[in-house]
C-alpha cells in the first residue's frame, strides 16, 4: 500500500488536546493520511457510554465513543500509551492501560499502534516508541527522524503560542471589554471538549467575562508553582490543575476560579480538595463543577451565571468602599 493511501485515525479526545501538534504532524509528515474523529457529540457520547465498563470516568468513555466513530473509516488507529509528560510527572494510570481497554471493550477494531510515549524526556529520548512506529511502517530511518524533529517543533510553537495569545490561539474569542476575569481549572480535555465541559468556557465569555485557563500559565511560572507547594502530586495533569489553581491566586490574581471536574475522577476528587482549601485560605471565590454525561447545558448556565452575579456583586461593594 502506498503511504498515502493509509488512513490513521486519531481521536480527538484525552492527551489530544495536549499534543495534537505533534501527532498529527509526525504521521502527515511521513507521508500518512491523519483524520482525527470529529468534536465530541451525543452519538459519540452514547457510544463511549455504551461500550465501556460502568465504573469509568466520563472523559474515559468520551474517548471510547470518539475510537468507535472512527474504526470502519480508517486502517489504523494511534493510541499511545502515555506514560509521562511535561516535567517528567507520570499521567494518571488509565493513559496506560488506554489501548488494552479499547481493545477489551471494541470490537471490529482496525489494526491499533500504541507506542509507549514518556512525553516529558528531553530530546527525542521519550518518544523513541513514535520512532520504532515510523520505522516499522515506512522503512527510512532518515524521514522519520525528519518527522519527529518537524513535530516537536511544531507541539513547541503551539503551546508558546497558548502562553502567549491565550485562548484566542485556541480559536476562543475574548470580550472586548471584560470587568472580570475568572480562571478556568480542570484537564484540557474538559475545559476545552465543549460536550465534556457543558460549554462552560463559551458561557463564561457570553456572560462578558474574560476567561484563563492552566494552559495560559507560562510554564517558568508552573515551575515556580511546582517548586512552592510542599508536596505534588503524582500525576501530570492534576498537578497543571492544582499548579495553575496556585498561580491565579498570587501573581496573576484573578477575580474568581471554576474547577471543572469529571466525575468518577479519582485524582480530581484531591486537587478539587486542596483548590477549595487553598482558595478558602487566600479569599478567592470559588466554585467547583462535576460534569457526567447527564450534565445539561441550562442547569450549568444557572450555577455559572449565579457565580459570576456573586463575583460582580463583591466587585461593587469594593468600588463603594473605596
Ligand atoms: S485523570 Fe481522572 S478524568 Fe482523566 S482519565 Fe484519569 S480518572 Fe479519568
Amino acid at each position: 500500500m502506498d503511504l498515502s493511501d493509509m488512513v490513521i485515525g486519531i481521536p480527538r479526545y484525552l492527551a489530544y488536546f495536549s499534543f495534537s501538534s505533534l501527532w498529527e504532524t509526525y504521521f502527515r509528515d511521513l507521508g500518512f493520511e491523519v483524520r482525527v474523529s470529529p468534536p465530541s457529540n451525543a452519538d459519540i457520547l452514547d457510544a463511549g457510554v455504551r461500550e465501556t465498563v460502568n465504573d469509568a470516568c466520563i472523559p474515559i468513555k468520551m474517548f471510547h465513543g470518539h475510537v468507535a466513530s472512527l474504526k470502519d473509516s480508517v486502517d489504523c488507529l494511534f493510541i499511545p500509551r502515555l506514560a509521562g509528560a511535561k516535567m517528567n510527572y507520570t499521567v494518571c494510570p488509565k493513559f496506560l492501560g488506554l489501548p488494552d481497554m479499547v481493545r477489551g471493550s471494541l470490537t471490529g477494531l482496525p489494526r491499533i499502534i500504541s507506542p509507549r510515549l514518556l512525553m516529558g524526556r528531553d530530546g527525542l529520548k521519550g518518544l523513541r516508541g513514535l520512532y520504532d512506529v515510523g520505522v516499522e511502517l515506512t522503512g527510512r530511518r532518515w524521514r522519520v527522524m525528519r518527522a519527529l524533529s518537524r513535530a516537536k517543533g511544531a507541539l513547541h510553537r503551539g503551546v508558546s503560542l497558548v502562553q502567549r495569545e491565550g485562548l484566542e490561539a485556541l480559536g476562543y474569542r475574548q470580550p472586548e471589554d471584560p470587568d472580570l476575569t475568572v480562571a478556568l481549572v480542570g484537564y484540557p480535555y474538559v475545559l476545552y471538549d465543549g460536550l465534556s465541559s457543558g460549554g462552560i468556557l463559551p458561557q463564561l465569555q457570553e456572560l462578558g467575562i474574560r476567561v484563563v485557563t492552566p494552559e495560559m500559565v507560562p510554564t517558568p511560572a508552573m515551575r515556580r508553582e511546582a517548586k512552592a507547594y510542599p508536596e505534588n502530586l503524582f500525576w501530570y495533569y492534576s498537578n497543571r490543575s492544582l499548579w495553575s489553581g496556585m498561580h491565579y491566586m498570587g501573581a496573576d490574581r484573578v477575580d474568581g476560579m471554576i474547577h471543572v471536574t469529571a466525575f468518577g475522577c479519582g485524582p480530581d476528587a484531591m486537587v478539587n480538595k486542596l483548590l477549595e482549601l487553598e482558595s478558602s485560605a487566600d479569599s478567592m471565590p470559588f466554585m467547583s463543577v462535576t460534569v457526567d454525561e447527564h450534565t445539561a447545558d441550562i442547569g450549568l448556565r444557572t450555577r455559572v451565571e449565579a457565580f459570576v452575579d456573586m463575583l460582580r456583586w463583591q466587585a461593587s461593594k469594593r468600588s463603594e468602599s473605596r
